[in-house]
């Protein structure tokens, strides 16, 4: 047999953006404009880094989301989940499209009310509520979702000392097909918990029992999970109809859809992975619209949404502080913000983009941040072009959970701006100072600093 003729191997440097049998990435295109104003301009008035939302942007999400439901079942309504970003001026973007407020804390429920929310508005979710916070949420006749038995018992203590009969609802988990289950919110389906506190909120005669709450996990990647939730949701109002006689009014199905983001280990990016808001509307409302209730007596569907309508809509502006080699060679930037102001990246892996023309040549970088800790790792390789000191960058879909989840770790909190749908930027949060930090420290007189120390 004749031996094969040696080939040379060879390495061959390819740009990506360009075609290559990788096909193609947008990485290296620099953003240089965010809804029209130039991110060289952001910058320059808001300082670096800054967080900027386009107000176009979520109103879009917000309606198309809408659309998804409501050309589907006839009756449909949005609550905006505070926790996942309750800046009041996109609080207040949702709410003038009609969204009511998603509230999980005391200072939630202040927070809906002060954007003029009418109380029975707000639904009131979330494990812990104080007395205070319970009896300000009855006076308000907002809708309180009750999450286990002491709450059930401290609310049936405070009825009959205020005299006044909220309306409840109760929060149910179920298996939904997808593990590890979400059991530790609310009263469980499968082992009849959820059918008992129905039947003890009915006996007790002093709550309306009005809704049946669901939220069954963040960032779903499976619509059949709805189907199956939502199948056990119409079982017990269906029962509570006619075992209990109590009319139930509505069907909340919480949040959870995904937005287009690249979960960390996942092998395709979100965009071509994720199932749309349409996929996720359509699994519920088919599910409940078959479930064979009469047309008069189809419950309002109540959704929270969340991350899906805004994580888009948000961009975090930055720049470079330093480049380095690392000990194994492989090339090292340092942003001047890290996982305390971008707290989603231990979630997801950002599309990060340069915010001007640069270098055709691109490397695998890692992306650190300027905490120091290891854990501070915006990226732990990105295909990005080289940047220089003071050059920057834009990482892309960070609106969801970073405005309320950032950590002030050794600094202070960035501006977030928000582009109004003329293109006129706004800032709707200023960047923190050391003087806001301190404003809540009390020194005690012998620790008092000592100014002007005698030498
Ligand atoms: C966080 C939360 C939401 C919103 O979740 P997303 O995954 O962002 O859509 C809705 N309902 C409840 C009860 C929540 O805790």
């Amino acid at each position: 047999m004749q031996k094969l003729k040696y080939e040379r191997p060879f390495i061959r440097k390819m740009n990506i953006g360009s075609m290559n049998k990788f096909g193609t990435s947008s990485n290296v295109q620099p953003v240089k404009h965010i809804d029209g104003v130039p991110v060289a301009s952001l910058l320059a008035q808001f300082g670096s880094p800054v967080f900027v939302l386009s107000e176009r942007q979520i109103r879009r999400n917000y309606r198309a989301a809408a659309r998804a439901f409501k050309t589907r079942y006839p009756r449909v309504q949005f609550a905006w989940s505070y926790k996942t970003n309750y800046l009041n001026a996109v609080c207040q973007v949702f709410h003038q499209e009609g969204s009511w407020a998603e509230v999980v804390s005391g200072f939630e429920y202040r927070k809906a009310l002060g954007n003029g929310v009418a109380g029975n508005q707000i639904i009131f979710n979330g494990p812990e509520k104080r007395r205070e916070d319970l009896l300000l949420a009855m006076e308000n006749n907002s809708l309180i979702h009750i999450d286990n038995f002491d709450e059930l018992f401290n609310l049936i203590e405070l009825c009959n000392e205020v005299n006044i009969q909220p309306r409840v609802a109760i929060r149910v988990n179920m298996d939904t097909g997808v593990y590890p289950q979400w059991d530790r919110f609310g009263f469980n389906y499968e082992n009849g918990q959820a059918w008992n506190a129905m039947g003890k909120i009915v006996a007790s005669g002093k709550m309306q029992l009005v809704g049946l709450h669901c939220h069954i996990g963040t960032f779903m990647l499976s619509t059949a999970a709805y189907v199956v939730a939502a199948g056990k949701m119409c079982d017990l109002l269906m029962r509570c109809r006619t075992e209990l006689q109590n009319p139930i009014q509505y069907l909340d199905m919480g949040g959870g859809f995904p937005s287009t983001n690249t979960l960390k280990g996942a092998y395709l990016p979100g965009v071509d992975t994720v199932q749309l808001v349409d996929d996720f509307a359509e699994a519920i409302t088919t599910t409940i619209l078959n479930f064979g209730f009469k047309q008069d007596e189809l419950p309002l569907l109540i959704l929270e949404t969340g991350r899906a309508l805004i994580d888009d809509a948000g961009y975090l502006l930055g720049s470079v502080v330093a480049n380095k080699r690392l000990s194994d060679g492989r090339r090292a930037m340092v942003l001047n913000f890290g996982v305390n102001t971008l707290f989603t990246a231990f979630w997801y892996d950002h599309q990060i983009s340069p915010a001007q023309d640069g270098s055709q040549h691109t490397e695998d970088v890692v992306l650190y941040g300027p905490l120091c800790m290891n854990i501070d790792m915006v990226r732990e390789s990105a295909h990005l072009p080289l940047m220089e000191a003071g050059d920057n960058v834009v990482v892309h879909k960070v609106g969801a959970y970073n405005m309320t989840q950032w950590m002030q770790f050794i600094t202070t909190r960035p501006a977030v701006v928000m582009i109004d749908e003329q293109g006129q930027p706004h800032q709707i949060r200023k960047p923190e100072n050391l003087e806001y930090i301190e404003m809540m420290e009390q020194v005690p007189v012998h620790l008092e600093p000592v100014l002007n120390p005698p030498r």
